[in-house]
């Protein structure tokens, strides 16, 4: 048996276009052809009108952090040789908020509204993440 993992994502039917687009370093999102709402997770339906017609597309892999925690304990491994690192809400520039990771950022340049763009971090063969970094010289 695998080693359960608890940093791992669990794949789901519906998001696995969005895994496998990571994969290839691609973010991608969902689109409603109905009313043009742009959704992050991945579901089925549009969150904002209920219509199962929705679409993938790729984002631009740019953001705003939203709000931010550093955190400096958690003894679940992997973490426990990560901290301290830093999860954040990312408002996409097209709408959705997402939870990610920031990278490559000192904990003292972090601040609310800061741009950030997509970077991807392989965790395995088969699951690699999106993660956000700091967008620098425009
Ligand atoms: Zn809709």
């Amino acid at each position: 048996m695998a080693e359960h993992r608890s940093d791992l994502p669990t794949i789901e039917a519906e998001s696995q276009p969005f895994w496998e687009a990571a994969r290839e370093g691609r973010l991608l999102l969902q689109r409603c052809e109905d009313c043009g709402a742009a959704q992050h997770y991945p579901r089925p339906f549009c969150a904002s009108c209920w219509s199962e017609r929705v679409r993938w597309e790729e984002a631009s892999g740019k953001g705003r952090v939203y709000t931010y925690s550093v955190v400096h304990v958690n003894d679940l491994p992997p973490f426990a040789a990560r901290v301290p690192y830093v999860v954040a809400a990312v408002d996409l520039d097209e709408g959705p908020r997402i939870m990610v990771n920031l990278v490559d950022v000192d904990p003292s340049e972090l601040a609310v509204g800061m741009a950030v763009v997509v970077a991807f971090e392989q965790l395995t063969e088969e699951v690699t993440v999106p993660v956000f970094r700091p967008a620098r010289g425009g």
